[in-house]
């Protein structure tokens, strides 16, 4: 069914604007054409005519996109993207959330679009000339290579890949794993920790994120690493060997690494959990529709109780995510310096009420719940791996738990109605 998306009163008519064109492109030209746009989440063997068929539909509904101005709305104009402020953007990822895959085809590529972020605010102009522009015109991928198997993601500060300064080149050697779009990237933004004797760059031990080109002599693309079952994915291990860049390849300053790292992340997060908000609506719309359709035992699944506190669990779960992420985007927006304690709690909470919604609607399906005729299998497993990626539950917790304990310990208490 298409999604129901009206102006909302409190928003200005710009914003709503945005909505309700992205709507339209959503329902008429997303929704009823999922299987062909996407043939391969099935699980079939692609013939060549379904792969050009998919191919050309994806293209016409970019052009579409293009046409109606809401092509890379993550990035500013100059760089061909809308210039959309945050919150704008935030009140869009909801409505574009909704069609699995649709992010993709208005420009917002993970995880390019958040290399392409980091490059707007840290790259030299001759960088974005390099490696920007080709990317948001779409002849060029990337990845983001920081997590390292023998060392904890959630504390960045432990990662020992080095970057160790000769001459006028950076040397890298380093391993690191779920590095994503690995197979098809032309460069990766590797998290590295350098050692300059002379301080020339900076202080050896620092944090830098430096722009290696996969095609550089060793670079090793091990594998793509098997997730849920699956032999393989994009999510690549990859071991730096004595591996040279030029040290104009340094992305930001010597330092700025774990800083830079956090922007990707921060008001990424906020992106993610609108487009969680989106996907729950999606999955309570498939739940709903069942349930009024699917006849059990003497009567519609509609009528019995388990169901309808399915459905009255699931509203529950929707609003308090939706109006938590609002909230936090607002705080955010405002340069509140509390936003970060939001952000956290809104990483933990949406996920965990995605899942649940998700699990729900599956129930309600039955056995074609966890088909691949249904996209509810891919967003559980989307909703699971989120709470692990960006940062695990553990982590957001303890810092929503310090912030609050400062308050209280500097003998004010929290102000909830802010
Ligand atoms: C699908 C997917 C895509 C990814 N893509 C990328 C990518 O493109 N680039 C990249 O660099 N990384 C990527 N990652 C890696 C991701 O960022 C890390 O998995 C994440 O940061 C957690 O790190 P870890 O796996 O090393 O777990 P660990 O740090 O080893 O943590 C394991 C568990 O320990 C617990 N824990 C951690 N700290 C605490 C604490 N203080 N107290 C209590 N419990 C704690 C948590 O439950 C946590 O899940 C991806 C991961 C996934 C699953």
């Amino acid at each position: 069914m298409p999604m129901n998306v009206k102006p909302v009163p409190t928003l200005d008519e710009r914003i709503n604007d945005i909505r309700m064109r992205t709507a339209e492109i959503v329902n008429e030209h997303i929704l009823p054409h999922e299987r062909e746009l996407w043939p391969r989440r099935e699980g079939a063997e692609l013939a060549e005519h379904d792969r050009r068929r998919a191919h050309e539909l994806r293209e016409e509904v970019k052009r579409r996109v293009w046409e109606a101005g809401l092509w890379a709305p993550h990035l500013p104009k100059e760089y061909g993207g809308m210039g959309l402020d945050f919150l704008a953007h935030a009140y869009m990822n909801e409505v574009l959330a909704y069609a699995m895959g649709a992010a993709t085809l208005f420009g917002v590529v993970a995880p390019n679009s958040g290399n392409q972020k980091i490059l707007v605010k840290y790259g030299t102009e001759e960088q974005k000339q390099k490696w920007l522009v080709p990317m948001v015109e779409g002849t060029m991928e990337s990845g983001f290579s920081m997590t390292e198997p023998h060392n904890p993601g959630s504390d960045p500060r432990s990662l020992d890949t080095t970057a160790t300064l000769d001459g006028d080149h950076w040397v890298i050697n380093g391993h690191k794993w779920f590095t994503s779009n690995g197979i098809d990237a032309d460069f990766f933004i590797v998290m590295c920790r350098v050692v300059d004797e002379s301080g020339e760059q900076g202080r050896t031990g620092q944090m830098a994120q430096i722009i290696v080109p996969t095609s550089t002599k060793g670079v090793n693309v091990v594998r793509g690493i098997g997730i849920w079952g699956r032999p393989t994915s994009d999510h690549c291990e990859v071991v730096y060997e004595d591996v040279r860049v030029p040290v104009e390849n340094m992305l930001g300053r010597v330092g700025e690494g774990h800083q830079a790292a956090q922007d990707r992340l921060g008001a990424g997060r906020i992106y993610h959990c609108m487009n969680s908000v989106g996907q729950m609506w999606r999955a309570f719309d498939m739940m709903v529709e069942r349930a009024t359709t699917r006849q059990v035992h003497g009567g519609l699944l509609k009528d019995k109780q388990f169901i309808q506190g399915f459905i009255a669990d699931s509203y529950q779960d929707i609003m308090a995510a939706r109006l938590m992420t609002i909230h936090a985007a607002e705080k955010l927006d405002r340069d509140d310096s509390d936003a970060r304690t939001d952000i956290s709690a809104i990483k933990v909470f949406v996920p965990a009420a995605y899942h649940r919604v998700v699990d729900r609607a599956i129930q309600v399906w039955g056995a074609a719940g966890i088909s691949n005729d249904l996209p509810l299998g891919l967003m559980y497993q989307g909703a699971r791996t989120l709470r692990l990626a960006d940062g695990p539950d553990e982590v957001h917790k303890i810092l929503i738990a310090k912030n609050v304990l400062h308050r209280y310990e500097a003998g004010e208490g929290w102000d909830f109605g802010n």
